[in-house]
Formats: C-alpha cells, sequence, structure tokens
C-alpha cells in the first residue's frame, strides 16, 4: 500500500524538497500546503543513518540518510516517510545505522511523523514474532501494530473522557458491579485462561468484574470482539458501571477518529480500550489483561497480511507484556480444547444458576421425501403462529452445494484419503480439493444402490416463497444481506421482531446475532447437509460452533429443529449430549489424517490469469517437494478455481515443526513463485479457510 503524502504538521528537510521539485515539478509543492508547515527546524541534530522497514513484502531494511534537523525525532519504531525509487513509501525506523563505505548518494528521509509515539520496544517484539511466525515481512507486521496514516490536531475532551490512569479516583471503579464480585476468579501474571461460559449476559459482568480488578491493579484493558456489531451494547453496558473513557478501535473509524483513539491510548488518557481485530496492538503501556471474546469465531484470523490469527497475537503479547489473556468461550475452539487439555491453558468453567437451554429435535429428511419443511418443523411453526411466538428458518449463507447427496441414504461422496466432500464437477467428475483425488461421479449410490442425488443447493428467496405458500396468514420477513448492510433496516428488524410485527423470519449466518435470536422460540436449520458438507476438514466443527451459538442465543425455553440427511453425523449427535464427545472424536480424526492441531499446516496458494502457468509453477513446486522430507498435500485447484478471472491452485505443507516448513520455504520453494511474473504466490500459516 502506497501512503499517502501529507505534509500536515511535518518536518520538512528543505534540501528534500528542492531534490524533489528538480525531478518533479509538482511532485510535493502540488499539495500546496508547504507554507502551512511549522517551521520548528532544529539545526543543532547529527546526521544520522538508520535502517527503515517497509510496509511492502520484502524481507530487508533499507537505509536512508536522516538530515540534521530531523536527526533529533529519529528513535527505534518511529514512524517515517521515505522516497523508494519513484514512490513514496512510509516506514518504521529499526535502528541507526554506519554509512556504509561505497554507498554515496543514500537518499533522505522525507518527513518525521513527530506526533506519533514510536512503537513500544515490546510491540515492535511482537511485530518480529508476527513476521517470523505468519511468515510475511517485518515491514508488514509493524504497519499492521500502527496502522496510523495521518496525524491531526488534538481537541482536549471534557469532562470525565480524558480521565488519566493516575487521576483515576477509587471511588469511580467502585461504580462497577458489587454483586457476587468476591467469588469471582481473577487470574493474575502471566498464562492463559479459557472462560466456558453459556450465557452472555453472565459473561458480561465477568468481563466488568475482571476489567475492575485490573484497574484497580493500574493495569490497563483491551477487550476483544469477533465483530463490529457486539462493540456498542458492550460498551454501553461497561459506561453505565464505569465512567472512566474507553477507546474504541474497529475497521470503520474514520482515519480521524483512529488517530484520535491511537493518540489517547498512547498518552495513558483511557485505561480501558474495546474493539475488533485490530485492537489488540492499542500502544498501552501499562497492559495488565486482554479478554477475547467467543474466541472460536473464524472472524479472528486475518485474511491478507500479515495472516495472524487475534488469539495467538494475544496470547503473544501477554507473554511479552507479561499479564493473563482470558479466552472466553461458549463452544472453545478444538485448538483451545486441546491446549486445555494438555494444560497449556487452565480452564475455568463459570455456569451459573439454571442453565435451561433449547430443546434439540434432529429431523432425519431421507423419511421425508422432498420436502422442504419436514413435518415436525411445519407443526412447530404452526403451534408457534397459534401462541404469537416468533420463528427463525436458517439456510447456510454459502451456496457451495457441489457435492452429491444421495437422498436415499443421505451419504456423501468423500475423498478415501482426506475426510472432505468431494466436488462435483459439470463434467461428471468428483474431485478432492486437498489432495487431488478424482473419480466419475457414480450413476448409483456405493452405499444403497439408490439413483437419486441431490445437488443444488436452496436459496432464501426459494425458501421465502415456499413458506408463503405454506403459511400464507403468517408475517413472513427475510433477512438477507441487504438488510444487515443497512444499519436502520438492521434496527428495524430488531423493533419489529420486539413488537411481534414478524412471525417467520428466513435468513443465513448474518442474522445468527443477540438481538435477533432472542426474540425466538424456535428455530428451524432447514438442511444441515450444506454446512455439514464443505470441502473443508473443519465443517464439522464449524457446525458445532454455530449451532451452539444458536442455541446459547434464542429463548431458553425454545426449541431447535435441525434437518439433515445425515442425522447420525457425530457433529450433529454430539450437540444433544452434555460432555465434550464432540472434541474427543473430532481431535480422533485430526490426529488419524495430520490435521490441525496435532500438525502445522501452511498453505501456498498461486494465483495468475494464465491457467498452463500456475499449474506449471505448481508443478515445479511439488518436484521440489518431493525432495523433502516433509508431508505435503497437492498440488490441486482450489474449491473456488478461478476468482476474478485468476486461476487458483493451493499446495499445504505438513509438519510438527514450523521451522522446518519455514526453511523448505525459503531455501526451496520461496524463489519458485515469489518475483515470477503473472503468478501471484501467498503463504497462510495455520490457514482457517482453504476454499
Ligand atoms: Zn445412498
Ligand atoms: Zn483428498
Amino acid at each position: 500500500m502506497i501512503q499517502e503524502l501529507s505534509l500536515k504538521d511535518s518536518l520538512i528537510s528543505p534540501r528534500i524538497l528542492v531534490k524533489y521539485e528538480l525531478v518533479s515539478n509538482n511532485f510535493l509543492f502540488g499539495q500546496g500546503s508547504f507554507h502551512k508547515t511549522k517551521g520548528e527546524m532544529i539545526s543543532d541534530g547529527k546526521v544520522k543513518y538508520i535502517k527503515v522497514v517497509l510496509n511492502l513484502p520484502l524481507n530487508q531494511s533499507f537505509t536512508y540518510k536522516v538530515p540534521a534537523e530531523l536527526s533529533p525525532y529519529i528513535k527505534t519504531g518511529t514512524k517515517v516517510l521515505v522516497p523508494l525509487k519513484r514512490r513514496v513509501l512510509s516506514g518504521f525506523v529499526l535502528e541507526e545505522t554506519e554509512r556504509k563505505d561505497g554507498r554515496r548518494n543514500l537518499k533522505e528521509i522525507i518527513k518525521v511523523f513527530k506526533d506519533f509515539l514510536p512503537l513500544s520496544d515490546s510491540l515492535i517484539k511482537l511485530g518480529r514474532w508476527i513476521s517470523y511466525y505468519y511468515y510475511c515481512s517485518l515491514g508488514e507486521a509493524l504497519h499492521s501494530i500502527s496502522p496510523i496514516q495521518e496525524t491531526f490536531r488534538i481537541q482536549k475532551k471534557k469532562g470525565n473522557e480524558g480521565e488519566t490512569l493516575a487521576g483515576q479516583k477509587p471511588g469511580k471503579l467502585n461504580c462497577l458491579i458489587e454483586k457476587s464480585d468476591e467469588n469471582i476468579f481473577v487470574p493474575q501474571g502471566k498464562g492463559v485462561f479459557l472462560f466456558k461460559t453459556k450465557d452472555t449476559k453472565k459473561s458480561n459482568l465477568l468481563y466488568l468484574s475482571l476489567i475492575k480488578k485490573t484497574l484497580q491493579r493500574e493495569r490497563q484493558v483491551i477487550l476483544i470482539v469477533p465483530e463490529i456489531n457486539y462493540l456498542l451494547p458492550l460498551k454501553e453496558l461497561i459506561h453505565s458501571h464505569y465512567p472512566g473513557g474507553i477507546a474504541l478501535l474497529h475497521s470503520r473509524l474514520s482515519s480521524r477518529q483512529r488517530y484520535e483513539e491511537w493518540y489517547r491510548i498512547s498518552r495513558g488518557e483511557v485505561c480501558l480500550a474495546i474493539g475488533t481485530r485490530l485492537a489488540i496492538f492499542a500502544p498501552f503501556t501499562k497492559l495488565g489483561l486482554i479478554i477475547v471474546e467467543e474466541e472460536e469465531n473464524s472472524a479472528y484470523k486475518q485474511i491478507e497480511a500479515p495472516r495472524y490469527h487475534l488469539r495467538e497475537v494475544a496470547i503473544k503479547r501477554g507473554e511479552i507484556e507479561n499479564f493473563p489473556v482470558v479466552l472466553s468461550t461458549g463452544s472453545p475452539s478444538l485448538e483451545s480444547w486441546y491446549r486445555a487439555k494438555k494444560g497449556v491453558y487452565e480452564t475455568i468453567e463459570f455456569y451459573q444458576g439454571n442453565n435451561k437451554s433449547p430443546y434439540i429435535s434432529i429431523v432425519d429428511m431421507r423419511k421425508e421425501k422432498d420436502r422442504i419443511l419436514s413435518s415436525a418443523l411445519e407443526e412447530g411453526i404452526k403451534k408457534n403462529l397459534e401462541e404469537n411466538k416468533s420463528t427463525l428458518l436458517f439456510l447456510n449463507r454459502r451456496g457451495f452445494a457441489n457435492f452429491l447427496l444421495c437422498l436415499d441414504c443421505g451419504k456423501v461422496l468423500y475423498c478415501p484419503n482426506c475426510n472432505i466432500s468431494l466436488t462435483f464437477h459439470l463434467q461428471g467428475k468428483l474431485v478432492c480439493h486437498y489432495c487431488d483425488y478424482q473419480e466419475k461421479a457414480p450413476r448409483v449410490c456405493p452405499s444403497c444402490k439408490g439413483r437419486y442425488f441431490r445437488r443444488t443447493g436452496l436459496g432464501t428467496e426459494q425458501l421465502e416463497i415456499e413458506v408463503k405458500k405454506r403459511f400464507s396468514k403468517a408475517y413472513v420477513r427475510r433477512g438477507d444481506l441487504d438488510v444487515i448492510k443497512s444499519s436502520l433496516l438492521y434496527k428495524k428488524l430488531g423493533s419489529d421482531l420486539a413488537d411481534k410485527k414478524i412471525d417467520i423470519l428466513v435468513g443465513t449466518q448474518l442474522i445468527i446475532k443477540e438481538e435477533i435470536l432472542s426474540h425466538m422460540n424456535l428455530v428451524g436449520i432447514v438442511i444441515a447437509d450444506g454446512l455439514l458438507n464443505l470441502p473443508d476438514f473443519r465443517a464439522g466443527e464449524y457446525l458445532f460452533h454455530l449451532f451452539n451459538k444458536i442455541r446459547r442465543l434464542m429463548k431458553p425455553q425454545g426449541r431447535l429443529v435441525i434437518q439433515t440427511y445425515n442425522p447420525a453425523h457425530y457433529a450433529i449427535e454430539t450437540l444433544k449430549e452434555k460432555k465434550d464427545n464432540f472434541y474427543r472424536i473430532e481431535s480422533r480424526i485430526r490426529k488419524d489424517l495430520g490435521y490441525p492441531p496435532y500438525l502445522h499446516w501452511v498453505r501456498i496458494l498461486l494465483e495468475g490469469s494464465v491457467k498452463t502457468k500456475v499449474e506449471k509453477v505448481a508443478e515445479t513446486m511439488r518436484e521440489s517437494l518431493e525432495k523433502e522430507k516433509t508431508e505435503f498435500l497437492g498440488p490441486s485447484s482450489c474449491p473456488f478455481a478461478k476468482i476474478r478471472g485468476k486461476y487458483r491452485y493451493h499446495m499445504i505443507l505438513k509438519n510438527e515443526n514450523l521451522s522446518y516448513i519455514r526453511e523448505i520455504l525459503d531455501k526451496k520453494l520461496s524463489p519458485l513463485f515469489n518475483g515470477i511474473q503473472g503468478i501471484r504466490g501467498t503463504v497462510d500459516v495455520d490457514p482457517l479457510q482453504t476454499m
């Protein structure tokens, strides 16, 4: 990403300006703000040479000259603007360096962001770890740690907002909840604590209590949530107990708002930040606790470089800065369950009072012929309508239903090697997208000799029409992308539900939110098989988390009806069980097949517009890998084989030891896909999605 060049409040070396004026007449002066810059030049500094890392996928630093008047502002972690070829990029100062001999004409830095405090040593350390672990450049890692691109003039806020840590009176902290406070375990020292809870309201009280105790110890707190819509209710709740300032950090802030929040945090003016993924990098200097809400949520994995997982970064930051990290969950990720079992995390179960939860019915759709709604679900809806209660019908969002499902026995054709569903291709082929196993689509089901297969998914519109036909007097509404994207329509959906203006709501993952589900007495999963048969080894786990979440959020005296062609699947059967049987079965399968968390996975994705070229690169990589002592899958085309005109192939390296994979990447593979024209190669360490 190229940084916008901004001269506001910056210190400019006049010589640089002249130099650039010679190169390009309106390069800098064209901005028209030169005369507004402050003239705080300090001329008694010394010329320095510095190493700078840039926001580029290059694992190297660049050496620049610092003119004397800027050198007093240069420290490790300072953000600067530098020229590179014909571009201007932002970078971070790593260290001072000797002037290298034989390197005359070193370029000078253009600007120092003197209003930013330099990145702290511990954040730089965190950046180094991200760069190493997630196989990205240090420059990319540091730029995501400090995502500020411009400076703004800060206006002092009045009232409580600007309270400092030292200025916070203990009396005010006592406004936080008092009830049953003393019984709550408060983690001290380093370590990771897995808090299991089945009730959001109770977990919110727990957060309040933990926050309070941490602030009392004069330490700061970061609370992280998976999605923006979790933030406002949480902020309101905390505000009603805690009058101090709260910084809100998420991706929809304007650059000014983001700068203001970063500014307040780095100067200790607020002690509590709540936000989405990026809040993990809030530049607190006396951090005492990080809470991660819903740690199993897959939104915590960053899709673009650096492809970090928030949970891992939180744990690392706690380790570096020596404080506890709390992972809160209703159904832990398999990774966390596994670590807790091994004693890496401490588990704390937080179930209080009577945890009544909705009754689950599993409906075998093989007995329902071609019906969309089973008789059990229809009966439930009828009863709900009579009692003036609301129903939600859920359909899987991803229309990725290209698997073959036998309507007689409910079996789906799976890869014999990888335990994921085979994807149906129009040419009548079935393909495994992990190992490239292929077979001809059978005419009769290999299990039951049945002849009827189903392979197309059902859309929400179709379902809405069907439901309106069945229940002509009911108020049916569809909650889809348009509704969710507009906050006004979304609010209306919530208030209409509260006012009982909706009898049946039809929707996808997008409406699995507390504000909506808390009105629901009946939730019908129209077809669970779409989720179950995603070509991803985590399909079962995703289903398990989603259905558990629905169960947690809907009315506890309600009923969850799951329609499926595969009622005996362990991810569905174990939903009804209190013990962690799902995890036991799932972890055994993962162990047998060499899947995470038993082995690390590193996915290499190749994209390019010329298919044969991508295939050729993939093939040379395979040849090179066969000489190495590591397992790998592929290369094969991705489940989404072509996106925006680019053909997509991937391969997956598997090993217990990540550093061994890194070594192969550095020495053998990277040169095969990096810097090749027409090929974009990306590396994803511990990938969550492989589509
Ligand atoms: Zn069959
Ligand atoms: Zn396979």
